[in-house]
Parts: C-alpha cells; sequence; structure tokens
C-alpha cells in the first residue's frame, strides 16, 4: 500500500508549528513508559507514533522511563522495554528516568510554595476526596490551605527529610477549589511513601504525583510535542497551569486515542494477573498481545509497524479486529518465510509401484523471492500425510485422498488411491496409492489433471518436533467490557501441544526466531526453548484455508 496518505491531526499541527518557523531546531517528542510491565501492541502504535513523527519530521525522540512510583517498578521491566522498542527498529535520542529529575522537580515545588501557588495539608485522603465536591457541587477550601509561605516551606522540608509518616501529609497546588474542572480544584502534587526507589534506592521519601512530574519532565527535556492517550485530555489544563506558573519551557501536550484489539486485553494490570496468577506462562507467552509475547509467536516487527501505519491515529476510541493484525503479519510473513512440509497429524502413505531406493526432488525455498534459492527434499515409498488429506467416503469436492481419487504431492508425483488399512477399533492406519512415474512435477508429461496437492514428509528421513498451536485468549471481543472478572473469559483451549509432528529434513537446523510456512498449514517460528534436540515450532497465524471456508460456508462444520 504505497498510496500518498493525507495527513493525520498530529501531522498537521506539526507542519503549522514548523511552517510558523515555531521549532527551528526539530521537533522532539519522547515515548515515556512506566516500568511497571512488559510493553504490548497498544504501547506499540505510540512508539511507531513518537519515533515515527520524529523521524519523518527530522526531529528526535528520547526514551523516557516515567518511573514516579516506587512501590510498582523494577529494572527487569526497563531492559525488556529497551530490547522490545530496539527490535521494533526505533533508536532513542537520549535515555532519560524521571526519577533523574527528583530533585529539581522538588524545587519546581519549592518555587511554587515561594510565589503561595502551594501548600501543605494535614488532611487524610478521606477529608479530601470529602472536600472535593463533584461537578455539581463546589469543593470546600481546607483548613490547612492559608498557612504561610515560611510554615510551608518548613514542613515540606520536614517532610522531605522523612518527619512524617505515609499519608500523614501531601504538598497541594493552590488553585480553585471551585473550579468546573476538578482536576484543578488544589490537586496533590506530592505524597508522602517511605518507599525503596528502583533508582534512587532511599534517598526520597516524597514522591511527585504524575500532573507534577510528567510536564515537567517534558519541559525539562524540551518535549515539543508530548503525546498521550485521550484519558489525559483534562489533565492538560494542568499541565499547562504548573508550566506556566513555573515560567518553564513551554512544551504542549496532545491525545490521541488508545489502542485496544479485539479478544485481549491490554491494561498492565491485567496481564500482570494472568502471569502472576498463572493462566499464561510468562509475560511472553506467545498468547499474550505484549511485543515479546508476539515475537516469541513469530510476529515481526515490520508487520507490527505497518499494523500501527494502517490503524493511524484517531480522535475516538475504537476497538480494531485481531484480524487485521494478523493480515499484516500474514503479509510480511508471506514475503519473507522460507517454505518447508511438515506434517502435525500424520498417517502413513504407501506408494506401492514405488522402487525401494530414494529420489531427491527439488523445491523452491520461497516462490515470493527468488533469491532464496532452492532445497532438495528426499522421497521414497514410504511418507507421512496429514489424516485429514484422506476420507473413507469423500464427499464431491474433496479434491485429496479417498480409494479412486488423485492429487499431487507437492513437488514430487500424482498418486491415485488404491485402499487403505484400519485397526481393530476402526482408526485409519495406512493409506495405499500407485504413482504415475511420468507425473513428476516440472517435467509432467502424464496429461492427468488434478485438482488438490497435498503435502508430506519421508518417513525415513523425518525428524520429530513439537508444535504450539494457539488460539485467541479470550472467547469474547472485549473482555474487559463484558460483567464480572474479566479472566471467567479465557478460552481454556487456547494453547494446544502436538508432540509427533514430522518434519522434513531442512527443518533440522532451524533456529530460534527463524520463521518458515509449513505449506497448506501456515507460518510457523522456533521458539525461544527449542533445542537442537527438541526442537519446538510456533503457529504464528494460520494461511486462509479455503476448504475449511468452504465447509462453513456450506454449514458443513
Ligand atoms: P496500561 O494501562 O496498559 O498500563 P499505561 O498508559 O499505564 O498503559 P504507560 O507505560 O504509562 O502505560 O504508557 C506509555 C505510553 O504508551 C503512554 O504515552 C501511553 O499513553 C501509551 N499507551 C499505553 N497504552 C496504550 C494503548 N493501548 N494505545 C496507545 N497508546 C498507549
Ligand atoms: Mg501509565
Amino acid at each position: 500500500m504505497q498510496e500518498e496518505k493525507s495527513l493525520n491531526f498530529l501531522e498537521e499541527i506539526i507542519e503549522n508549528d514548523l511552517a510558523a518557523g515555531k521549532y527551528p531546531d526539530g521537533i522532539q517528542t519522547r515515548f515515556p513508559p512506566e516500568p511497571n510491565g512488559y510493553l504490548h501492541i497498544g504501547h506499540a502504535s505510540s512508539i511507531c507514533l513518537n519515533f515515527g513523527l520524529a523521524t519523518k519530521y527530522k526531529g528526535k525522540c528520547n526514551l523516557r522511563f516515567d518511573d514516579t512510583n516506587p512501590s510498582t517498578e523494577e529494572t527487569e521491566y526497563v531492559e525488556n522495554i529497551k530490547q522490545d522498542i530496539a527490535w521494533l527498529g526505533f533508536t532513542w535520542d537520549k535515555e532519560f528516568y524521571a526519577s533523574d529529575y527528583f530533585e529539581q522537580i522538588y524545587h519546581f515545588a519549592l518555587a511554587l510554595i515561594e510565589k503561595g501557588l502551594a501548600y501543605v495539608d494535614d488532611s487524610s485522603a478521606e477529608e479530601i476526596a470529602a472536600m472535593k465536591g463533584n461537578l455539581q457541587t463546589p469543593g470546600k477550601n481546607s483548613p490547612y490551605r492559608d498557612r504561610s509561605i515560611s510554615e510551608n516551606k518548613e514542613l515540606f522540608e520536614a517532610m522531605r527529610a522523612g518527619t512524617f509518616a505515609d499519608g500523614e501529609k501531601v504538598l497541594r497546588a493552590k488553585i480553585d477549589m471551585a473550579h468546573p474542572n476538578l482536576l484543578l480544584r488544589d490537586p496533590i502534587m506530592y505524597r508522602i511513601k517511605h518507599a525503596h526507589h528502583h533508582r534512587t534506592g532511599n534517598a526520597w521519601c516524597i514522591y511527585p504525583m504524575y500532573d507534577f512530574a510528567h510536564g515537567q519532565s517534558d519541559s525539562i527535556e524540551h518535549i515539543t510535542h508530548s503525546i498521550c492517550t485521550l484519558e489525559f485530555i483534562h489533565h492538560r489544563p494542568l499541565y499547562n497551569w504548573f508550566i506556566e506558573q513555573l515560567g518553564i519551557y513551554p512544551s504542549h501536550q496532545y491525545e490521541f486515542a488508545r489502542r485496544n484489539l479485539t479478544y485481549t486485553v491490554m491494561s498492565k494490570r491485567k496481564l500482570l494477573q494472568l502471569v502472576t496468577e498463572g493462566h499464561v506462562a510468562a509475560w511472553d507467552d506467545p498468547r499474550m498481545p505484549t511485543i515479546s509475547g508476539m515475537r516469541r509467536r513469530g510476529y515481526t516487527a515490520k508487520a507490527l509497524r505497518n499494523f500501527a501505519d494502517t490503524i493511524g491515529v484517531a480522535k475516538r476510541e475504537n476497538i480494531v479486529d485481531i484480524g487485521l493484525l494478523e493480515f499484516c503479519v500474514r503479509e510480511d510473513l508471506n514475503k519473507i518465510a522460507q517454505r518447508r512440509m511438515a506434517v502435525l497429524d500424520p498417517i502413513k502413505l504407501i506408494i506401492t509401484n514405488y522402487p525401494e531406493t530414494e529420489e531427491f526432488l527439488t523445491a523452491e525455498n520461497n516462490p515470493e523471492d527468488a533469491d532464496t534459492g532452492h532445497r532438495t527434499i528426499p522421497f521414497t515409498k514410504e511418507l507421512w500425510i496429514e489424516r485429514d488429506d484422506f476420507m473413507e467416503a469423500p464427499p464431491k469436492k474433496f479434491f485429496r485422498l479417498g480409494v479412486g481419487l488423485k492429487v499431487r504431492l507437492k513437488h514430487a508425483y500424482i498418486v491415485e488411491c488404491t485402499d487403505y488399512k484400519k485397526d481393530a477399533n476402526g482408526n485409519i492406519t495406512e493409506v495405499h496409492a500407485t504413482y504415475f512415474p511420468e507425473s513428476k512435477s516440472g517435467q509432467d508429461t502424464s496429461g492427468i489433471n488434478v485438482k488438490g496437492t497435498i503435502h508430506w514428509v519421508s518417513t525415513q528421513h523425518a525428524q520429530t518436533a513439537t508444535v504450539h498451536l494457539y488460539d485467541r485468549l479470550f472467547k469474547v471481543e472485549d473482555p474487559s467490557s463484558e460483567e464480572g472478572d474479566f479472566k471467567s473469559y479465557l478460552n481454556e483451549h487456547s494453547k494446544t501441544e502436538l508432540h509427533t509432528v514430522y518434519i522434513e529434513p531442512a527443518l533440522a537446523t532451524a533456529k530460534v526466531g527463524e520463521h518458515f510456512q509449513f505449506l497448506r498449514l501456515g507460518y510457523f517460528c522456533v521458539d525461544t526453548k527449542s533445542t537442537a534436540s527438541q526442537l519446538i515450532f510456533n503457529k504464528t497465524v494460520g494461511l486462509k484455508d479455503s476448504w475449511a471456508k468452504e465447509q462453513k460456508n456450506n454449514g458443513l462444520n
């Protein structure tokens, strides 16, 4: 899709700003994750947006860890976030931590106290909430609101020094307890929290609130366009108020709609629950909507970037069909994945008139990319084929095997099914066929026409592997909006393990992270836990299966 796209609303704003000569040194954006979990596909949108705008307009994008909340942040998350951004293909200009600015933000707070614009409040959290009022009723002034500047200064310094216990006091901005925007009714700027911080250790026992850290950090870094999600739209007046009162660099906040995806959840808090309660194996479980989970599943960085580009930026929240993401994944993998043959649910096919020898057939590695060349595949009289490529009583239009039916074995010959064997339980154990020697692929002079082609692996040369199949993580489109616990909508069949999968010899050397198309089955990726002696493939996404679709259309499924 190379057509010229119209500008999104953020690009329009930036182009106007640049045309007005506002930013002669270029724009500056930032991606500000809180290191309290792994990044998910929603974050990928934000990353593509912030880094993408910087690249497009020859500006810069910082990575800033928003680590102002000491209790939930961990160094493990910091490392994984960096790895995910790099994997997505972006390079940050500078790496910062909001906690690096604690001293400076503390001085910003002192400056507001000096201006009579902030005060220390001894009220409890409940009292503060009770005095807040609501949309209909104005709030009430706290009895501590009119403390003198010097008393506020002394108390705030004592807060920092650790004189008080958690919750005993807070620092509030002195704005207007009757303000129509509740967020401007004397918002809390600092709270006391005697907690260890992943970077500053025990140096601080007071921590700035989001509203008194984010805009200040933006300003310190001279962020020109601070892009956040829509739920912060009502925070913007406060963002501006702090910056104006402090007279610091005027960063501007812009909001876009959060990205949601069907059949999954996106909040880190919920994803953490899935991990800690064992509903998935880890943050990078291939069913997770995390960047690391998707990578392990076999989604490519390019597919995620294309997905973000395709959905673009919106001003209204919406939920994107996971089918669109899968489309982007398929589109990229079709170009880059080498083709191989593997049989997931094996049954033996014996070609009764084929000699007791082997021959090596030539197969293209990827018809979409001639540069990938060819490989050889051993062919013998005994092959594994898929159990469902044979039917005892095949219906019309079943263009595979059944007694009397002909099919082409991919890269090899046309065969005709002659009979089959069953065990005592009625399970089919063996299928027999004869082949047409003059029908070899590429040099077919048989004149026989067949409609179907099936894949196979020579039993004598096959290697065994494990394959993990995945289905939607949840049974409903939007588990977060359903009644009750979102976890009650988990799909208990979201993972299937197949331990007797036969793969062609060329797959024996597959490396972790490599992508393949298993002919007729879908795209697969070598799992991070895979080893040379125990290969594990994750199913990334299916191909479009015309047979299954037809079955559905005919109401047969
Ligand atoms: P979560 O609710 O999943 O924990 P968050 O917003 O608290 O998300 P942060 O680490 O604070 O997570 O987010 C970093 C950046 O990514 C922020 O700018 C945030 O707005 C953006 N972001 C988070 N979730 C999404 C989403 N679903 N779609 C688009 N952007 C998102
Ligand atoms: Mg957040």
